[in-house]
Formats: C-alpha cells, structure tokens, sequence
C-alpha cells in the first residue's frame, strides 16, 4: 500500500472516520523521499530492532519494518488501531503498544521484544513533547545505538548547536553530555498532511557507550548546568551562590582551577569546560 499517495491516505482516513489532532501532534508524512533516507540513516537494518515512537498511519514504520528484523512502535492514539491493521497486513515483524511514550516502560519493550538483536529508535516526533522524549530517552539510559528523530526546524537547530554558543541551551548541553548530535537533512512543511507552520529536520544522536561521569557526578553536573541556563546573563559565581547557595570563594577557587576567568558565564563554556569545573567545583564542595 502505498501510504505516500494522498489521495490513498485521504481514502483511509475517511473510510475510518478518522480526523486529525492538533494536540497530539499528527502531522503525517506524505513525501515518499523521508521514511526511507530517516529509516537508512537510522539504523533500520538487519540485526537491528527499531523502537518507533509515534506511527501515525504508519508510513515510516512501513519502512523501518521493511528494512529491520523487527519494529516495536509505540502510539497513543486508539483510533489509528484498525487503521494500522490494515496498512501494516503485510509486516510480521511489527507489533504496535497502544500506550503514551512518556509513561510506557521502554526498557522492557526493548528487552522483550528485540532479544539478541541490537536497537535504535526512529521516529517523526510529535512536536509538543519533543525535547521531554528525547531527555526520556537518554537519561534513562535506553540501551540504543541512535535515536535517529525528526524535530522541528528551530528545535534541531537548538539540539545540534555547539555548547558554548549563543544558539545553545540546557537541552543543547544535555544532549551533548549523553552523546553526539548530528543534523542529517531538513525537510519542508509541504512535506505532511496537514502541513505545520515551520519547517523541520531530522536528527541523529548517538548515546555514548560509557558514562562520562559517575551518577553522583553527573546529578552535580545538571544542578550546575540548570542554575547556569536559569540565569543566563550572570556570572557562574553569582548564578551558584544566589541559586545554589556556594560561596562565591569557593566557586572563584573551582574557576581558577581549570584555568577559567573569575567572571566566566556558564552558558560560554564548551561542553569540556562544563565538566572540568562541575568536577572541581563538586570537590571544593565536599
Ligand atoms: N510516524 C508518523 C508519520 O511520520 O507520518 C506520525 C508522526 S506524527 C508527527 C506523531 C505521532 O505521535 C502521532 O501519530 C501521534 O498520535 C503520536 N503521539 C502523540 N503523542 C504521543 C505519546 N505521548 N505517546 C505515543 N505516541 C504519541
């Protein structure tokens, strides 16, 4: 079936009654080109089980299955059920979780469902949680080689900024801690049905293999970062003493140790910088 053909999706969609939702983000793709470069550039081949997050009628999940050993995908929405029985017939190797992202427990679908095979997750996210799934993703430390996913234009821009940039914020930093981010193509609004107000672009984030700071380390390193970005336009010294309540003395001491000027803001590090001084400033506070 071909689920790139409008008048094909339009003849689905209102066989099932089906209109679309606004809040849940259902904005499907209709250019054949996306599905198969997201699902390449995704890791959806042999030896890989693919985690989808959002199927829509299922024209990415189409592509993944026809490409990976297995899909697992997982949507809120009951009513794209008996749609997605009939678009996906041909597939045996999908199976759809009919549950909301944000409270289904992935690690046990990854677990069950792709055992002996490696994972990764592909998905054209819903625009209104899109950083909270990718932040979900990673700091639950979801055993996936890439998370290969479709955000919006000015939210791929934010995500793939460098750390330490003007474009950059506290997802910027989060996600480059977990990993390394890349921007793999953009993609017009023409390109879904219905059409949104801005452009979007499809993303990949490699989780790194191995942590690169202890669990207690690391709860240290997202306060410093959170009081940083929460107040942007102060000094780290005076941002961590009104919000974290160190001594500016302490905090200077920490700053000097890695070779960083008193008045350094932390929203002007690089991602190196952020975790030499979170690392110091964590030891002088001790
Ligand atoms: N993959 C399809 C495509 O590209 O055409 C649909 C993408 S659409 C942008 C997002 C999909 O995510 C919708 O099908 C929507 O119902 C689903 N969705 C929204 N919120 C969700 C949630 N919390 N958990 C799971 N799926 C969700």
């Amino acid at each position: 079936m071909n689920l790139t053909n409008i008048g094909t999706v339009k003849e689905i969609l209102s066989r099932h009654g089906f209109s679309f939702s606004k809040g849940l983000g259902q904005n499907f793709i209709i250019n054949p080109d996306i599905c198969p470069r997201i699902a390449e550039g995704g890791n959806a081949k042999e030896g890989f089980g693919v985690l989808e997050i959002g199927t829509g009628i299922g024209v990415l999940t189409a592509e993944l299955a026809k490409r990976a050993d297995k899909v697992a995908a997982v949507e809120i929405d009951t009513r794209l059920l008996p749609i997605l029985d009939e678009t996906l017939a041909e597939f045996s190797n999908v199976k759809i979780f009919n549950e909301d992202v944000m409270k289904c427990d992935l690690h046990k679908i990854i677990r069950e469902e792709f055992a002996g095979l490696k994972a990764a997750v592909c998905a054209n996210l819903p625009y209104y949680i899109t950083s909270p799934v990718i932040m979900l993703l990673l700091e639950s430390r979801l055993p996936v080689e890439s998370i290969t996913v479709m955000v919006q234009k000015e939210a791929a821009q934010r995500l793939c900024a460098k750390v330490g940039s003007r474009e950059s914020g506290a997802i910027t930093v989060g996600v480059n801690y977990y990993g390394t981010v890349k921007q793999l193509f953009s993609v017009s609004r023409g390109s879904f049905m219905p059409s949104p107000n801005v452009d979007s672009a499809v993303i990949r984030i490699d989780p790194n293999p191995v942590p690169r700071l202890s669990e207690e380390e690391e709860k240290f390193f997202f306060k410093v970062v959170k009081c940083g970005f929460s107040q942007r336009r102060k000094t780290a010294a005076k941002a961590l003493s009104t919000q974290a309540g160190i001594a500016k003395e302490v905090i200077y001491e920490a700053l000097r140790s890695v070779g960083l000027p008193e008045a350094a803001r932390l929203e002007q590090l690089s991602m190196d910088e952020l975790i030499a001084f979170s690392a110091q400033l964590r030891k002088n506070t001790l």
